[in-house]
């Protein structure tokens, strides 16, 4: 249990995935739940050790959390991805190269 992150601050770094029901999500007394995507009082998910609205224990949404946080971090990294340096899309890599960004058409070989 030691080096366990509590579960309540992983779900509070999961919060900014989040892309829905923005009204709580500015509030640092609430957490969104993973499960039910409720927003539920921080200091309750503590006391009853999980989700009260779906009663979720907390083991099982720290789980869920650590999963997402890990998919997010892959996203992040991922190779085939890249920025398109003229308008800022996110485009794949080898198509870029190929055939240029598919929202501006610029290649990253074109010189400015
Ligand atoms: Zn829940
Ligand atoms: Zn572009």
């Amino acid at each position: 249990m030691l080096f366990m992150e509590p579960f309540w601050i992983l779900m509070d770094i999961v919060r900014d995935a989040a892309d829905e029901e923005d009204e709580m999500r500015g509030d640092p007394a609430y957490v969104q739940c993973l499960y039910c995507r409720g927003f539920v009082e921080k200091a309750e998910v503590k006391r009853r050790g999980g989700c009260y609205l779906c009663g979720t224990p907390g083991e099982e949404i720290a789980k869920l959390a650590r999963q997402r946080r890990g998919e997010r971090e892959n996203r992040r990294n991922n190779p085939y991805r890249t920025k398109c340096s003229n308008c800022g899309a996110v485009v794949v890599a080898k198509e870029l190269r190929e055939k240029g960004c598919y929202i501006c058409g610029r290649k990253p070989t074109d010189v400015e």
